[in-house]
């Protein structure tokens, strides 16, 4: 039998890193098997329905690189992958009149009042909550009959079976059991006619043929709900996988202290696909051997539940961030220069970098982002020199947006002098002589077209001092001049970069500053 998953998101709100991890496993599972991976949408909670929503995990997922080969974008023949177009297209109908007429549901006619009056009554007497039945259960045809003639609104739910056993093999955790008697009866349709969540989930995963169900661990609690009514219909329950809650790096729940949650904020950030699914696929998922470094390709292949954890797994920004880096120095420029091009043409990281967010450690996102805008800006008016900045920073950043302010002293036409590095360096008593050495040598022609020629300039005037073995006298305050701060890239490198104008224009810029 073909391998068939399927991630199955309520639309309600943004795509976390959760439901991404679960999506994730859904794809490496289906490729690993040659089987096929089905998105469904789950809308038949109408009040929680969130119309952007669908686009946005279909959209996040086709950035990430996980594609569908059934749902409501591509089309299968189980359509509609919507349970709210199945609804209506009466395709859960024939299901529950079965149950009804087989004595596997009832319906229940019971008002909101006295719901609620039945839960204090469970909670005063510190009782299983839940419905064990209350008055429609084992009510008599004739009086179901005769709410249904007073027009009362009911709901149908599931008869759970009393004094058994249910169970359900999870392939995470092996064997679950619960009593039956704590089971209490879920309801199926609700009074206005959709089907909830449990019933739509289980009868089409059955009519979808899915083999293997992952999902949140948060999940169990409705297992034995769901073994009851897959018993109830008398099918075979798929492989269950309830995948590990994520906490943050110090186990406890993820918030955005740990790093954003909603998954598009990761390509405003310029984290890159590869490396983002890389360190999601590995948040409780242990591959074997100590790898780390994975390509979807090794993911794919190496893919085996048996490797899946049952306890916790920690989201580490620190390691994604790593993980990006590393992706970063393994592209060529001009892939890099496009990649920041493409961000800074990207209506939610524009929006990302608009609002500062104290939590996430975005104090002047507008500076970032002003700083990406004219990298992007110089990569169209002169692309040999913003991917000259590109190459230099490569090694140092850890993510696209990284670039921005990491490249921003090559596009300024004047650079700001950090306040700390200008009273240390360019106090020093030689400084402004120094500096009127290299502006006569530039002015005079010394040739500063590769690093080493920068590397002479520099220490020709080391020599004549007499620092012979140690530049760095000379080296951080040409420095703070040129770039305005004391750390970045190697300084003959930058050097070169720069030019000979712009190392003139601010050397005298700096020189001006001194008495
Ligand atoms: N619609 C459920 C959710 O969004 C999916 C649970 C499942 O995969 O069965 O959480």
């Amino acid at each position: 039998m073909s391998v068939r998953v399927r991630f199955a998101p309520s639309p309600t709100g943004l795509l976390h890193v959760g439901a991404l991890r679960t999506a994730l496993y859904d794809h490496l599972f289906s490729q690993h098997h040659g089987g096929q991976n089905i998105l469904r949408i789950e809308d038949t909670d109408r009040t929680r329905y969130n119309p952007e929503s669908e686009e946005e995990f279909v959209s996040t997922l086709a950035w990430v690189g996980i594609e569908f080969d059934e749902g409501p974008h591509v089309g299968g023949p189980y359509a509609p992958y919507r349970q709210s177009e199945r609804q209506a297209a009466g395709l859960y109908q024939p299901w529950i009149d079965q149950l009804l007429e087989s004595g596997h549901a009832y319906r229940a006619f019971d008002t909101p009042e006295e719901l609620d009056e039945m839960r204090t009554f469970q909670q005063v007497n510190k009782m299983p909550t839940g419905y064990f039945g209350g008055d429609w259960r084992d009510a008599l045809p004739e009086k179901v009959a005769q709410a249904e003639a007073e027009g009362k609104r009911s709901v149908i739910r599931l008869k759970v079976p009393r004094g058994q056993t249910i169970t359900i093999e999870d392939a995470i955790r092996g064997r679950l059991e619960w009593d039956s008697d704590v089971v209490d009866d879920p309801v199926l349709i609700k009074a206005d006619g959709m089907p909830t969540y449990h019933f739509a989930a289980i009868v089409d995963d059955h009519m979808m043929g899915i083999t293997h169900v992952f999902r949140g661990e948060e999940w169990i609690p409705s297992a034995p709900k769901h073994a009851a009514l897959i018993a109830a219909f008398g099918w075979e329950q798929p492989v269950w996988v309830h995948c590990s809650v994520i906490t943050g790096a110090d186990g406890k729940k993820l918030s955005k202290r740990h790093g954003a949650t909603r998954v598009l904020d990761y390509a405003a950030m310029g984290i890159l696909p590869e490396p983002l699914k890389n360190f999601v696929a590995l948040i409780g998922w242990a591959p074997g051997g100590d790898r780390e470094v994975m390509s979807r390709a090794d993911m794919v292949e190496a893919f085996d539940i048996k490797g899946l954890q049952a306890s916790p797994g920690r989201f580490d920004k620190e390691k994604l961030t790593w993980m990006n880096g590393v992706a970063i120095r393994a592209m060529s420029p001009p892939e890099l220069l496009d990649a920041v091009v493409s961000l800074t043409e990207s209506a939610h990281a524009q929006a990302y970098w608009s609002e500062a967010d104290e939590e996430l450690g975005k104090l002047a996102p507008e500076k970032t982002w002003e700083a990406l805008l004219a990298l992007a800006e110089r990569a169209r008016t002169d692309r040999d020199y913003a991917l000259a900045a590109i190459v230099l920073e490569q090694e140092r950043v850890t993510t696209l947006a990284d670039f921005g302010l990491a490249c921003e002293f090559f596009m300024v036409d004047e650079v700001e002098i950090n306040v700390k590095a200008k009273d240390k360096w360019f106090t020093k008593d030689y400084v402004p002589e120094m500096f009127d050495y290299f502006i006569h040598e530039l002015e005079s022609g010394f040739n500063v077209s590769t690093n080493s020629d920068c590397e002479e300039l520099v220490r020709n005037y080391a020599i004549q001092r007499g620092w012979v073995d140690n530049a760095a006298p000379a080296v951080h305050p040409t420095r703070v001049a040129l770039t305005g701060k004391t750390a970045g890239p190697a300084l003959f490198d930058l050097m070169a970069v720069l030019g000979r104008e712009r190392m003139l224009a601010r050397l005298q810029r700096a020189r001006g500053m001194l008495r």
